[in-house]
């Protein structure tokens, strides 16, 4: 079975949406990636920094998940990751609060031995350095990466995000990114001028619009399922990276027909992490409820219509 290697951020945020407003509670990219990825069954393991004051017992929640966090640093004297961010009432659009790197400022990720040689490799959320360093310590070039950034990389380090994009399989990134990185308005053009960068195959999440994935000439696009209840969006995008690329490791296929799949299979974690404040519901998520969520995918989404010929 092919392993999987996450780096992310793993950190506290506090969460304001308008349903109600959260202290520091677990968050990070490679936290939500971690726990999305677990449900398929594979060896996954995460490279980060925490601080001295980050709870043992959300690493052990890792572990108990099979998400090995050996490579997770901890500094003792140091203080974790901070985001803080308010959703507005859409909830498909938010305002960040603050973001204080800390111990991720001067990080220098060590990749473990036993990871060394993972054919996955998933660069979550973090400085492009950090991401970079992660694929110069691989063994071998995997059979994929997968890259997901924010807006926050390209105000402040846009050369080096653009330098680690080059050596990138497929990117996923939000539409207001996408514009950003690319200056066209277009999605469709946005991904023609990604391609150019590098990625020959680009996701661009729409919130709960659903998300579209591109490679030359074809597009596949997956819609989010409509929810009765969403109270806190954070971590969708990581959790739809996490289970993009975790169906990918688990299958070892790496076809444009498969990545659709793939899409989807991120797109019904997605649906779960929303529900509740923080990563509450990815923690307590059941395989029985994975999968009925599935079958409603795909009721969602077929339909029979005659062609005239
Ligand atoms: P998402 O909602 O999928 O965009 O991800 C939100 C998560 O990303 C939160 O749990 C934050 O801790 C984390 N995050 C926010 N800003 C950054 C940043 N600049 N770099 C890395 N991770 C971040």
């Amino acid at each position: 079975m092919s392993k999987l290697l996450i780096v992310g951020t793993v950190a506290f945020d506090a969460i304001k949406t308008p349903f109600g407003e959260t202290d520091k509670i677990l968050g990070g990219a490679g936290t939500y990636i971690g726990l999305s990825a677990s449900n398929f069954g594979i060896d996954s393991g995460i490279v980060s920094v925490v601080g001295g004051d980050f709870p043992e017992e959300y690493l052990k929640m890792l572990n108990d998940k099979n998400v090995n966090t050996d490579a997770i640093e901890i500094v003792k004297e140091g203080k974790t990751f901070f985001w803080s961010g308010e959703y507005h009432n859409d909830l498909n659009s938010r305002t960040t609060l603050a973001t204080e790197l800390n111990v991720l400022a001067d990080f220098n990720p060590k990749v473990s031995d036993e990871f060394k040689n993972a054919e996955f490799v998933m660069l979550g959320n973090l400085h492009p350095l950090v991401q970079s360093s992660v694929l110069d310590q691989m063994e071998e070039r995997p059979k994929l990466v997968v890259l997901d950034t924010m807006n926050f990389w390209m105000d402040n380090t846009l050369e080096d995000l653009l330098n680690v994009i080059k050596r990138v399989d497929v990117i996923t990134i939000n539409d207001e990114e996408a514009r950003q990185l690319t200056g066209e308005y277009s999605l469709v053009k946005a991904a023609q001028k990604i391609y150019e960068m590098g990625p020959k195959y680009v996701v661009i999440k729409k919130g709960e619009h659903g998300a579209l994935l591109f490679h030359e000439k074809d597009v596949f696009f997956a819609p989010a399922l409509p929810l009765e209840e969403v109270f806190d969006p954070t971590g969708a995008g990581d959790t739809f990276a996490g289970g993009f690329i975790g169906y990918l490791a688990k299958t070892e296929d790496i076809s444009f027909e498969n990545m659709k799949r793939a899409v989807i299979a991120g797109s019904n974690l997605a649906s779960f992490c929303v529900e509740k404040f923080g990563t509450e519901r990815m923690e307590n998520l059941a395989a029985d409820e994975v999968q009925n969520r599935l079958v409603q995918f795909k009721e969602l989404t077929q339909f029979e219509i005659e062609l005239n010929k």
